[in-house]
């Protein structure tokens, strides 16, 4: 097999002065805003209204220096949550709302400014002190989604950054995200944390022994946020997903109440899962302090392989035909051809610019060869070429790290975009057919847009590249992604296969899950949240009534 050619064409043009030019020049959309995220991110947001005046900056109540504030933010900081003071909890608030009209799965979520109490204001600085602020931009900040067209309708009034438990039982609207790792359990195999840690972090605490935690979001996601989403990535075809790899959450209710959800043990089938309830509930039914993770054995070995095929439709045939074999790959990641471009032109690399698949075998060496042969064979009879692979420790972990950052690829390849990420899921044997027709609507499109799957689990991204002040680039955008949503549905799949539904997807939920299940959702929520104060406004759309 041709190892040794992939491992050169793969590092060959490679100008590592190239690479960090290209990195550095698209730093405005990527790594500056990302330095920024990861800075400030762990809040905790308090928004007591639905706040639509995104014009005005009020004047700042309190003068503390940034400088004294970010240390202690990141220290100590807890999850970004927008919590409301709104007193009534409307159980079905249409007013102001459309649907759009025929056909149409517009959603415009609209609200009332009800201006902040100065004694609301007082009762957060007794208990946080020094450790909130009103900064418009820090408020804009949390209130508008990073690397997301999503725009900040509403921003928070206050960010708060709890320092303790105590504190976040006191203000009940708050969290806890600490950064630390409360207790590891090597015979068990599971450890507990706090929910500020993020997942690469904890990786690297882990590596010495031999253990890590099998989910791989975006690079600075952190445990409670990736609970809080029921997010997956890479290596969900293996591992699954969130829902999985929860043993045990610490939960603050909205009343100020402390939930254990579970025990420590692997299985349980004590009473209802709130576990599973809390995961991907994005912070609108508690807040997540604590949370008990299961782990798994570094592999002994490993193999990374990569091919090329004339369209998508047969690279994803070809995945699904893996599947099928019974092999359990860790990964296997479908890249088109738009996305391969992006990575060489970020990346400084030569790569064929066709539809490509990456996979991973994992186990003995011995097992890990034998996987990568048999697959070999099922790319060949599904129109596959090039077939590479590598072992190399170095190749392989420089090849994750170049998919994991495809968006920033994309950024690069398009500095004055952003990207509207399609996240549809469809069952496997419909992955083919989803992103075929997809592609078909893509390339007729102006818009570039490149594509990427979790092939294995048919959960398949599209990044739609579009210029932030073209608003007929913004309206073409949204119909690619209404069109994709739509097709998923229809082969009944999902509007979102792992980032969550905040506000952007509550308009496909009803086609997806109908409304006895949208009603249900907001019985749980008025219950376990009667004063509407838990990241108000997300998941359930505000027509749903109970
Ligand atoms: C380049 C890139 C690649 C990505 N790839 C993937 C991927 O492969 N798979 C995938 O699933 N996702 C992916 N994502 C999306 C993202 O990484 C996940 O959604 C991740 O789970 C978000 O975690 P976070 O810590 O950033 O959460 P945040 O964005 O901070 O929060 C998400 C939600 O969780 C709530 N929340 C946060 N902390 C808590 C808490 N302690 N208690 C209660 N609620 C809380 C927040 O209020 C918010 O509603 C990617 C993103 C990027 C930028």
């Amino acid at each position: 097999m041709a190892f040794s050619s992939w491992f050169s064409r793969f590092n060959s043009s490679s100008s590592k002065q190239h690479i960090h030019r290209v990195l550095h020049n698209s730093s405005t959309s990527s790594s500056s805003s990302f330095n920024h995220y990861y800075r400030i991110r762990h809040s905790l947001l308090v928004n007591e209204v639905l706040n639509s005046n995104k014009g005005e900056k009020p004047p700042l109540l309190f003068s503390w220096s940034s400088s004294l504030l970010l240390p202690l933010a990141l220290a100590v900081s807890a999850g970004s949550i927008a919590l409301s003071s709104q007193s009534n909890f409307s159980f079905c608030d249409s007013r102001g709302i459309s649907v759009g009209g025929k056909d149409s799965t517009d959603l415009d979520v609209k609200g009332s400014y009800k201006k902040v109490s100065q004694e609301f204001l007082e009762e957060l600085k007794a208990i946080c002190q020094d450790n909130m602020t009103m900064d418009y931009d820090d408020r804009y900040f949390h209130g508008k989604p990073q690397h997301s067209f999503h725009k900040a309708i509403n921003i928070p009034d206050v960010v708060v950054f709890p320092r303790s438990e105590e504190e976040v039982s006191k203000i009940v609207t708050s969290c806890n995200k600490h950064k630390k790792v409360k207790a590891l359990h090597v015979e068990d195999m599971d450890v507990v944390v706090e929910p500020g840690i993020g997942w690469m972090e904890l990786n690297d605490y882990l590596e010495p022994y031999g253990l890590f935690f099998p989910l791989d979001p975006g690079p600075g996601a952190t445990i409670g946020g990736m609970c809080a989403t029921r997010c997956s990535g890479s290596l969900a075809v293996r591992y699954g997903t969130m829902r999985d790899n929860v043993i045990n959450l610490k939960i603050v209710l909205a009343n100020g109440d402390i939930v254990k959800t579970g025990s420590r043990a692997r299985k349980s089938a004590a009473g209802y899962d709130l576990t599973r309830l809390m995961i991907g509930s994005e912070g609108t039914l508690g807040v997540i302090a604590e949370v008990t993770l299961r782990l798994q054995k570094i592999p002994q070995y490993s193999v990374v392989a990569m091919c090329n095929f004339p369209t998508v439709k047969d690279a994803a045939d070809a995945a699904i035909a893996t599947m099928l074999t019974g092999i359990q790959v860790s990964r296997v990641e479908l890249l088109d051809e738009v996305q391969i471009k992006a990575i060489n032109i970020a990346n400084g690399k030569n790569l064929p610019e066709s539809p490509t698949l990456m996979f991973e075998f994992i186990g003995t060496e011995a097992y890990s060869r034998e996987q990568t042969l048999i697959v070999q064979n099922i790319i060949s009879d599904h129109s596959g070429s090039d077939f590479v692979f590598a072992d190399d420790p170095k190749a392989k972990k420089e090849l994750w790290k170049i998919r994991k950052e495809a968006l920033w690829a994309c950024f690069a390849m398009k500095p004055t975009c952003e990207a509207m990420i399609v996240d549809v899921c469809v069952p496997l044997s419909q992955l083919a057919e989803t992103i075929s027709r997809s592609k078909q609507e893509i390339d007729a499109s102006p818009l570039e847009c490149a594509v990427i799957a979790h092939a294995g689990d048919g959960n398949f991204h599209a990044l739609i590249l579009f210029d932030p002040n073209e608003e007929e680039q913004l309206r073409e955008a949204e119909r690619l992604n209404n069109l994709m949503v739509h097709t998923a549905l229809s082969l009944e799949g999902t509007c979102t296969g792992e980032h969550g539904v905040g506000t952007g997807k509550m308009k496909y939920l009803e086609k997806e899950l109908g409304i006895e299940a949208l009603r249900t959702m907001k019985r749980i929520k008025a219950v376990l949240d009667p004063n509407n104060i838990m990241n108000p406004g997300k998941i359930i759309p505000p027509h749903v009534c109970i």
